[in-house]
């Protein structure tokens, strides 16, 4: 008899353990609560150019992605960035970025001539503590408010959308902990073992929003769409989901459940067999954020890959890309496009504004900072509420916590970005390894 699995949430995280599931000979449903798959990543056209509304690159350095984008056939499009070097927007002008790890300076020399830093720094060499602290308590206690507020915050903002002082030291900047108690020295050092091990970031001719439906059509996958997973019961044989509108449930039967939504979705769902970890995910806040893509059909003087904007400053975006500074495809297209970031964590008030509001408002800090632009030739606002988790300080107890809760349940598993890492890569690992636990349990077994 072959097994059947349910993977409840269409994201990154849930197609990979349908994957996984279904590269292994087990039957899989994947129940997509939107009208798409793909999750935070998306494919859209602006001014006829097809490009990415949401994520758009990938960390090279972790194997996950790169393997996944091997197996659904998609290696002949992988490319690297034409430029990563970014700029920080501060000081009135647009300052290049120094090397650094996660913002702590790798060169003290390139950082003094940036002018990101006003005055010398002040380094303290202090042991790297056991226990979790927030990133801001401890890069400022080390290098100084400057080094955080205009170079660790702004890298933050534009991984996580949060803050410094409350997010987690080991959960979202482990590579800074693990630079030892001379964050100089440790971070010099890094960024040299680093500079050898070829390109940072990878992305796809076409966009990484491609990714999605390229792992579901490679088989073995069932995809339902506007699918909302209600509930999931457990069975003396198995697992019932209550799938769809409230007025016209389907009863799902299946001998196993991953589930692959976002924290708030995962803490309903769990609340009646793992309520521990229902609890854990339910405390797990998000932060809301849009990108606006604009095309234009001229170029920025600007050659660098974007900016990022120091939240001290106080401008409306956080953070600018030049994808066709970045990505040859997209400068291939014969446009300029830029992608202006707005949004961090508790600000709720920013997102209210309707989309010319947006448009306008993000158009005009990228005329001040990358001089004169002209009016562009579309542009569209994509919206992403409850984008990324907030890793606060104690996140990976709290993750603890879910991940034993859940395991004590037979065939129930969870995964995605609310765990252990936002990023593609992370999140793919995140769901495979949830599909080889079940596979590894025995559950699978007919
Ligand atoms: C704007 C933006 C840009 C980003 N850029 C990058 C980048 O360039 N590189 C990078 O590595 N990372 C990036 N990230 C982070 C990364 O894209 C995400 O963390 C990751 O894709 C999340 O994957 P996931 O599968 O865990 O969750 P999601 O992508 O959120 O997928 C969860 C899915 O579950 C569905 N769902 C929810 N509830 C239910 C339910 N009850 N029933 C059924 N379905 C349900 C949702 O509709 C959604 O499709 C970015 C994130 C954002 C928001």
């Amino acid at each position: 008899m072959t097994m059947r699995v349910a993977v409840v949430g269409g994201g990154m995280a849930g197609l990979a353990a349908a994957h996984e599931l279904a590269s292994s000979g087990v039957e899989v449903v994947l129940f997509e609560g939107s009208d798409r798959i793909g999750g935070k990543l998306r494919l859209g056209s602006v001014a006829g150019v097809t490009l990415d509304l949401g994520a758009e690159s990938l960390l090279a350095r972790r194997p996950e992605a790169l393997d996944l984008i091997h197996e659904v056939r998609l290696d002949d499009k992988v490319v690297n960035p034409e430029t990563i070097s970014a700029a920080i927007w501060t000081h009135g002008g647009l300052r290049p970025m120094p090397p650094t790890v996660m913002g702590i300076p790798a060169d003290v020399v390139a950082l003094a001539e940036s002018g990101i830093v006003e005055g010398a720094l002040d380094p303290h060499v202090l042991p790297v503590p056991d226990g979790d602290v927030s990133v801001a308590e401890f890069v400022s206690a080390r290098l100084g408010r400057d080094v955080l507020d205009r170079l660790v915050e702004p890298l933050l903002g534009g991984v996580y959308a949060g803050h410094a002082a409350r997010l987690s030291l080991r959960a979202t900047a482990p590579q800074v902990a693990a630079l030892g108690a001379d964050l100089l020295a440790g971070a010099t050092e890094a960024r040299a073992k680093a500079t050898a091990s070829g390109p940072v970031f990878a992305g796809l001719v076409g966009g990484v929003g491609q990714l999605p439906a390229a792992v579901a059509s490679t088989g073995g996958i069932e995809v339902r769409l506007d699918a909302t997973v209600r509930s999931v019961s457990r069975r003396p044989d198995g697992w019932r989901l209550a799938v769809g509108p409230t007025t016209d449930v389907d009863l799902c039967d299946v001998d196993a459940v991953v589930v692959a939504a976002p924290a708030p979705a995962a803490a309903r769902l769990l609340a009646e067999a793992a309520p521990d970890a229902a609890f854990a995910l339910a405390a797990i806040d998000y932060a809301s954020m849009a990108i606006i893509t604009y095309v234009f059909d001229e170029p920025p003087a600007f050659q660098g890959s974007g900016l990022l904007a120091p939240p001290v400053d106080g401008t409306f975006i956080k953070a600018a890309t030049i994808s066709s500074n970045k990505w040859r495809w997209v400068a291939d297209t014969g446009r300029t496009v830029i992608r202006a970031s707005v949004g961090r964590a508790g600000e709720t008030t920013l997102l209210q504004h309707d989309d010319g509001d947006l448009s306008a408002r993000a158009l005009a800090d990228l005329r001040s900072a990358f001089g004169a632009l002209p009016d562009p030739l579309d542009s569209v606002v994509q919206r992403w509420g409850g984008a990324l988790p907030q890793y606060d300080v104690g996140h990976l107890d709290r993750v603890d916590v879910i991940e034993r809760s859940v395991a004590a349940v037979p065939g129930l598993e969870v995964c995605g970005a609310a765990l252990r890492g936002v990023g593609i890569p992370a999140v793919i690992a995140s769901g495979r390894a949830a599909a080889r636990r079940l596979s590894d349990a025995g559950t699978l077994d007919a």
